[in-house]
């Protein structure tokens, strides 16, 4: 739910007095010394990675490790609370990037551009995200076709990183984690869901789907539909921040420095790694260096390609353009941009779904304190996955073509305009078709799991501070636009299946307004082109691939190839995009590559 007022207007009184988030922390972090310290591993980014990697290597209390955040802590109302997590965006917690005007895409946005959230707070977008808790299909990570991160390889990082609520997912002793004393991240379902889920799937069964009660202990995605699988603990958000790093801050070889941004990397004439550069928010004209012998780079998909070219590494005419001392030339940093995109559909319904009418005191007051109730949503309620050429969804040899987000939510101005959208397409389009106060809206929200086309980051400029440009080439692709068309069209064949065809009304033909076509595929293209955005996936900049692949950025064992001490652990280094929401496979990419690391492999 996107509202900026939910945590302003009604919860700042319910849960800032929560001694719970007051202290959460424990620890003041504007102390943190890190003179006349050489760390054994310094780890950039405090997000989906970087705080597992940072907890794991502080395991060994031999080493001495620093986390180093750009964002601050995470106490703010609207992360702990699942439906308030639109108005995590474009605030100080987001980096608030955008990309640059697509020649192909966002032709309902203003600009043609698309907003790019990331969080910049501990946890990074693991404390802002949709909490989807999906591992992906398992065959993406055999198609890497890097032993090493196989999915029998990753299996055994899954099980390790979750903690499985017992009353929500069944036990599978192959699949699953329900050991609560070892797991990290909680993983349930939304204990009171909206009764239109139902509906979808019973809809999704008469069109060949399947009902799995745990599509995270499937074979194959392919087919499915289910209830979402969320990151959430008794109604609240459970972000990396909660899972790993509130257990490392409370070890002595483990340090953490927030509100400080990493700059570059420094090598010695060796190409060793012997630290990191940084500037701190309170002092932005000054830069310090700090001693490590190792260096991960945990920063994200934007925030590792930056640094890693800010620091000399990346394709050779970019470094010079910028007048930066080249340190190797690496052509493949910045490129391989993938990131997944959803269409937005929106159907009327007299079935009330989770809106900013929700907001009463005693729905917050049920929230805070006992964790239930509506706001213990984020708004994505239901998922499937399918195959497009001609819907063979028995087919469980292949990833799927599509994710489909059933979303039993009332979309309202805040949300186009924190998506960038133009004013127009919701006063015009939806907003006189929502007067009536029993007047709810369903999204649905289909998305190309596997895109052809893909971007790149380059940056604008040598000054760290400044954001890079971030192209990824939205639709450039045809395939990528036919499968969208189908996609809507395979929805919009589900919404008119009973018993969803009685509640529901699909607002598409509203919405494309100006677009009066008999071709059902040409009104759909138009469709896809105008309300197709990011549901903030991207990944791929710091590709991960053999030695002799020029170019992959880091090899199999997570190594920046061309330098010694410094690694890529985070979204950034999977080659090539899995089947579902990245969180939980960037953890899984962070425990294993913990491991590597802790082993010296
Ligand atoms: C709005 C939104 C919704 C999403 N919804 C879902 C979902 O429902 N399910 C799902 O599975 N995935 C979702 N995702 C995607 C998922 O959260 C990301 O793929 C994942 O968090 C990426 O992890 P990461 O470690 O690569 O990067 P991040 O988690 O973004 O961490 C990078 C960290 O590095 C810090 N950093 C960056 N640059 C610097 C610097 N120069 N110096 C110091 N620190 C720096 C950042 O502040 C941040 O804390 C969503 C993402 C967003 C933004």
């Amino acid at each position: 739910m996107s509202n900026t007022s939910i945590a302003e207007q009604a919860t700042a009184s319910v849960v800032s007095e929560s001694p719970a988030i007051i202290e959460r922390w424990k620890r003041d972090f504007s102390q943190t010394k890190t003179n006349g310290i050489t760390y054994d591993y310094i780890i950039v980014g405090s997000g989906s990675a970087g705080a597992v990697v940072a907890n794991r290597l502080s395991e060994q209390s031999d080493k001495r490790v620093l986390l180093i955040e750009a964002g601050g802590v995470d106490t703010k109302d609207q992360i702990q609370m699942p439906a308030a997590c639109g108005s995590c965006q474009l605030g100080e917690i987001d980096w608030q990037y955008k990309t640059t005007p697509q020649l192909y895409s966002h032709f309902g946005c203003v600009n043609q551009q698309s907003n790019w959230p990331r969080g910049k707070v501990l946890g990074g977008s693991s404390s802002i995200n949709y909490l989807q808790y999906v591992r992906g299909d398992p065959h993406d990570y055999d198609n890497w076709q890097l032993p090493q991160w196989s999915f029998q390889e990753m299996l055994k990082y899954f099980k390790k990183l979750e903690r499985a609520d017992p009353n929500a997912i069944p036990r599978n002793q192959h699949f699953r984690n329900h050991d609560q004393d070892n797991g990290m991240m909680d993983v349930t379902i939304l204990e009171e869901p909206n009764s239109t889920n139902r509906l979808f799937i019973e809809a999704c069964e008469k069109n060949g789907f399947h009902e799995t009660k745990d599509y995270n202990a499937e074979g194959s995605l392919n087919g499915c539909v289910s209830m979402s699988q969320i990151s959430a603990k008794e109604g609240k958000r459970w972000s990396t921040a909660s899972g790993y790093l509130l257990t490392a801050v409370k070890r002595e070889n483990f340090d953490l420095l927030i509100h400080a941004h990493t700059c570059r990397v420094a090598f010695d004439e060796q190409k060793q790694v012997s630290g990191v550069i940084v500037k701190r928010t309170s002092s932005l004209d000054k830069e310090e260096f700090i001693k490590g012998k190792e260096v991960i780079l945990s920063a994200g998909t934007v925030g590792s390609a930056q640094i890693l070219l800010l620091s000399g590494i990346g394709p050779r005419e970019e470094l010079q353009k910028h007048q930066i001392p080249m340190i190797v030339d690496l052509p493949g940093v910045g490129k391989n941009l993938q990131d997944h995109m959803m269409t937005i559909l929106v159907y009327l319904t007299h079935i009330p779904t989770l809106s900013t009418r929700d907001l009463t005191p005693e729905n917050l007051q049920k929230w805070a304190t006992q964790g239930k109730g509506p706001l213990t949503s984020s708004g994505g309620e239901s998922l499937a996955w399918c195959q497009l050429n001609g819907n063979d969804n028995s087919n469980k040899t292949q990833v799927p073509d599509i994710q489909m987000q059933f979303s039993p939510f009332t979309a309202d101005a805040e949300f186009f305009r924190i998506s960038n959208f133009k004013p127009e397409v919701y006063e015009q389009y939806l907003k006189p078709h929502l007067t009536d106060e029993s007047q709810w809206t369903i999204l649905h929200l289909p998305t190309l799991l596997h895109p052809e086309s893909k971007g790149e980051i380059t940056l604008a400029s040598c000054d760290p501070l400044a954001h890079p440009i971030i192209n990824p080439n939205y639709l450039e692709d045809k395939e990528d636009v036919r499968k969208l068309v189908e996609a809507c069209k395979l929805v919009e064949k589900i919404f008119q299946t009973e018993p969803l065809n009685s509640t529901l009304k699909s607002m598409a033909k509203e919405m494309n307004g100006d677009e009066a076509t008999e071709n059902e595929d040409v009104f759909w293209e138009s469709y896809v082109r105008k309300y197709t955005i990011t549901i903030c996936h991207p990944i791929g900049t710091c590709k991960m691939g053999k030695e002799e692949d020029s170019m992959a950025v880091v090899t199999s064992d997570t190594r920046v190839k061309g330098v010694r001490g410094l690694r890529v652990v985070d979204a950034s280094i999977m080659p090539n995009t899995i089947s579902g929401s990245t969180n939980i496979p960037t953890i899984a990419i962070a425990e294993r590559a913990s491991d590597l690391i802790k082993n010296n492999d």
